[in-house]
Parts: structure tokens; sequence; C-alpha cells
């Protein structure tokens, strides 16, 4: 089974243990060979021979389009808010995504106060080209524990890093620029794809 991303965790070094799997070793073995290869995005393609070997930072539990819905579960109009804020930074942000709020959608989203320690979590099932669907879940407790006055900004933040993980993008991805994606950004100045984030996803999905 596809691992979860657990994500938007409060701990980088502890959200790393959650890379296991099939998936994980794949993008473990990308980054060795653009390593060996210097940087060489066609010898990595040669090395491991997927369409997805110049995206190291691609996950393969995300979505298999830009163009997807998604249902808000069990929560009030402040945190279906938050669902919406995340859908319009992708929908706004020229990545070519297109994500939509239905009541019929499979894919969920959620809010609690869960006892883990992420600030957010997204868990995909079934198989990308067929039924996936995924269920994100956004922690109250631990936002509102660490975010100090800029709570709405860290559900903005994690809610989109979350959606983020639909359109395939994987966590802390391996660049020194700006990103979404990275747990050691500033969740109340960063709450948007940075051009980093839109780069990949048009490069997965193109
Ligand atoms: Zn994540």
């Amino acid at each position: 089974m596809l691992r979860p991303r657990t994500h938007d965790h409060a701990r980088g070094t502890a959200a790393r243990e959650h890379r296991h799997g099939e998936v994980s070793l794949t993008i473990k073995y990308a980054r060795t060979a653009a390593r060996l290869a210097a940087g060489t995005a066609l010898t990595t393609a040669i090395a491991i021979g997927g369409a997805t070997a110049a995206h190291a930072d691609y996950y393969d539990g995300g979505m298999p389009s830009r163009s997807w819905n998604v249902k808000a579960v069990g929560i009030n109009d402040t945190w279906v808010g938050f669902l919406d804020t995340g859908r319009k930074n992708w929908n706004n942000a020229g990545a070519g995504a297109n994500i939509g709020r239905t009541s019929s959608a499979k894919a969920e989203f959620t809010a609690g106060r869960y006892s883990q320690s992420w600030y957010g979590i997204y868990s995909p099932s079934g198989f990308r080209h067929i039924n996936r669907v995924f269920k994100i879940k956004v922690n109250a407790r631990t936002l509102e524990r660490d975010s100090g006055t800029h709570m709405t900004e860290w559900c903005r933040s994690t809610a989109t890093h979350e959606l983020g993980h639909g359109l395939s993008l994987d966590d802390n991805p391996n660049t020194s620029k700006a990103s979404l994606m990275k747990h050691s950004r500033n969740r109340t100045t960063v709450q948007k794809p940075q051009p980093y984030d839109v780069s990949e996803v048009k490069g997965i999905y193109s």
C-alpha cells in the first residue's frame, strides 16, 4: 500500500521516518542517481528509465491529473474556508490545477484535534490511473498549539500544502528555492505555491 505523507509535520526529521516503501525507494534512487550524475537529468532518466525521473520531487500518491474534486467532511464553515483558500491558491497559481469542491467527490478533506504530532496528513488509496482517491486530515490541535497569533495563516498553509500532495508533489524537495512543500517553511508567510512548486506541477503533468 502507498504510505501516506504525514506532512506538514512539526519535525522534519520525524516526518522523514515515514519515507518508506516502493515509492520512496524510487525517489531515493533517483536522487542518488542524480548526485552520481552530477545533476545531469538525462543520465538520471536513463538510470531509472522513468518518465518522472526529471522530477525528484514527484510523489506517486498524487492524482492522475491536475483536475479533480474534493469533498469537505464534518467541518464547519471556517475549515471549509481553509480548504477553499487552498484550492484557490492552487487554481490561481498558473500550475494548470483545477481543484473543485463537490459533495459527491470521493476525495475527502477534514479536520479535527488529533493526538498525533503532524499538522496535516495526506493518505492516498487506490491506483493512480484507475481509482485514486485520498483523505486529508488537518490537525487543529497542533496548529493551534504552535501557530501563536497566526492560526489562520498556518491552517491555510497546511491546507494548501496537503492539496499539493494531490498534485503529486513530495515533501521537502531537494532545492534551495522556496517551496510550499518544505516542512521548514515559514507557515505565516508561505501559504501559497511558490514558483518552484508551480514549475514542478507543470512538469509532472505536461
Ligand atoms: Zn506533506
